[in-house]
């Protein structure tokens, strides 16, 4: 009958490709938001930075690490987000496509859920907005360490690049051909000279959250930053040991019950990680 002819069809699943993320690796899954040059004009987002928008994407993200405690840590800066997998998180078996669509569809739901919160005289209206998503896998603490650093770097040179191009343009008067001629080929120290000489704007006095970028993970406590000799800091650099089953399971039923933060640090030093030894243990 009926249901031995499903036999017939089946072989269509064969049809899917593997995609399973290398074991043992720390996965980041990177998201971003489609066209968020054109949603910026559209919802009069207040240039350079407008801090609702960042706003609504910290706690969109922070729903997202809440949900899933695999996730060991966050970062964001402008309409992007990267969520950091530890290495030996198994979620979907690590299937590529099953952990990037969730991740970005939990995102859309919240960031989507909670606009009215930040933009309450802004109600959505179509197109709404969306984000792309991929991952990657990185084999090394180094090369998961050097990822958000990188991230971090860029944030660091599109915000000063951001806040003198806009001063120009908002105080200045300036035309955007004209910021954008005077800014070629400038240094970091040229554009911080500039904010100080024609708008007495010291660079370093701006918000953190502007120029770090915002990182989120799971609270315990802080180990003091003294309390580490070389031998303790020379193991941190090197690869976790490799957890049993149970030790797996209890650490993350830790990791649910942990509060969840939103803070605005420097994660390219050693500092930030030797005081949070669980983030890649
Ligand atoms: P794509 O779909 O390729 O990602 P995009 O228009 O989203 O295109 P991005 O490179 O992702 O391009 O850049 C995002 C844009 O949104 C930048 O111009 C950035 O300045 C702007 N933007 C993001 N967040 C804010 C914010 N909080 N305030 C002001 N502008 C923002
Ligand atoms: P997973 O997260 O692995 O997808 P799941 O619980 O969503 O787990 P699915 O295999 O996707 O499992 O199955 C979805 C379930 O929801 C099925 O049991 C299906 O019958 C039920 N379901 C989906 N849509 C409807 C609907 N409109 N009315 C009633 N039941 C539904
Ligand atoms: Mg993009
Ligand atoms: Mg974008
Ligand atoms: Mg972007
Ligand atoms: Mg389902
Ligand atoms: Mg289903």
């Amino acid at each position: 009958g009926k249901w031995q002819i499903q036999g017939r069809f089946e072989y269509v699943k064969h049809f899917e490709q593997v995609d399973i993320l290398l074991p043992n690796t720390w996965v980041v899954v990177r998201i971003d938001g489609r066209g968020f040059t054109k949603l910026c004009a559209k919802y009069n987002f207040e240039k350079p930075n407008d801090r609702r928008a960042l706003d609504l994407m910290n706690a969109a993200a922070k729903a997202v690490v809440t949900e899933l405690p695999d996730i060991t840590i966050a970062y964001g800066v402008s309409d992007e987000y990267s969520f950091v997998f530890h290495k030996t998180c198994n979620l979907f078996e690590r299937r590529s496509s099953k952990i990037v669509s969730t991740i970005v569809s939990t995102f859309t739901a919240y960031y989507i859920f909670l606009w009215p919160t930040y933009f309450q005289d802004q109600p959505l209206s179509l197109p709404l907005p969306s984000f792309d998503g991929r991952a990657v896998c990185y084999p090394s603490v180094q090369n998961l360490r050097d990822y958000m650093s990188w991230r971090q770097v860029d944030c660091h040179i599109n915000n000063l690049y951001n806040t003198t191009f806009w001063s120009l343009v908002q105080l200045g008067g300036m035309d955007a051909k004209e910021a954008e001629n005077l800014l070629k080929g400038t240094l970091a120290a040229d554009k911080n000279e500039i904010l100080f000489s024609k708008f007495q704007i010291n660079y370093n006095n701006e918000p953190e959250i502007l120029k770090k970028g915002s990182v989120i993970y799971r609270d315990y406590e802080l180990v003091e930053p003294d309390s580490h000799d070389v031998a303790k800091e020379a193991d941190e650099l090197a690869e976790p040991v490799p957890q049993s089953k149970t030790q797996h399971e209890s650490d993350r039923k830790r990791r649910t019950k942990a509060r969840v933060l939103v803070d605005h640090l420097d994660i390219i030093k050693d500092d930030f990680w030797q005081r949070r030894p669980w983030l890649l243990s």
